[in-house]
């Protein structure tokens, strides 16, 4: 499989290619195609794997086939509403893959922001008002935002676990399901979601169960 046998957005091919990739990895040969048709996807694979481009490369290009959800997203600028949020168990992933997003979101009408903590919120926050279609965070600012209604969760249309296992390594369970909850809620037909995880313990079995909708199964 090449890149351009999936109906990825001609835009999107391009920046594919301008980052130098020239053919998909074995984990972005099953994730493109999976959740281009709009399933929801467990993962299991490794970092090094390409797991990054896996679900950016498909998210970001079925967003930006999807030009109303788009544009209403850019004007309610009161509060962030995004359409799309990444979560991440660190800081240094969040900024990673927010590197990525810019990449192959470059010279698209795609607006991100990446979020996390150890920094004063007022910078993050302002940039999100500018408007913000993509947000990528650790799970603890992302929380900080949604208690304290400075993000509307309630339009994400996609949402990613990445590195799933660390997030409940490091005690994020109960964060991560109040997350959900407020993306549209547990199993949502609504939304797509999308949990990649280097390992595959039961409380990940569980946590797949408990927040995806009619799943498929991908192991590198
Ligand atoms: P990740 O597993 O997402 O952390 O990606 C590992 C590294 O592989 C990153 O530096 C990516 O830029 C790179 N990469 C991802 N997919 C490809 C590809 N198809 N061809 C070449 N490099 C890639």
């Amino acid at each position: 499989l090449k890149f351009e046998d999936a109906p990825v957005t001609p835009k999107i091919l391009e920046n594919i290619k301008k980052a130098g990739y020239s053919l998909p990895t074995p984990i972005q040969q099953w994730s493109i195609p999976a959740i281009l048709h709009g399933r929801d996807l467990m993962a299991c694979a490794q970092t090094g794997s390409g797991k990054t481009a896996a679900f950016l490369i498909p998210v970001l290009s079925l967003l930006l086939a999807d030009n109303e959800s788009l544009m209403k997203a850019s004007m309610d600028l009161s509060t962030p509403s995004p359409l799309v949020v990444i979560l991440t168990p660190t800081r240094e992933l969040a900024l990673q893959t927010h590197k990525e997003i810019r990449k192959f979101a470059f010279q698209t009408v795609i607006k991100s922001c990446c979020v996390y903590g150890g920094v004063s919120v007022n910078y993050q926050l302002n940039s999100m008002l500018k408007g913000v279609h993509v947000i990528v965070g650790t799970v603890g600012r992302v929380s900080d935002f949604t208690r304290n209604g400075k993000i509307d969760l309630s339009h994400v249309k996609y949402l990613i676990l990445d590195e799933a296992d660390r997030m409940l390594n490091m005690g994020f369970h109960d964060e991560v399901v109040a997350l959900t909850e407020k993306c549209g809620g547990m199993r949502s037909e609504q939304r797509r979601t999308m949990l990649y995880s280097a390992t595959f313990p039961v409380e990940i079995q569980k946590l797949a169960f408990d927040i995806l909708n009619d799943y498929l199964f991908v192991t590198v």
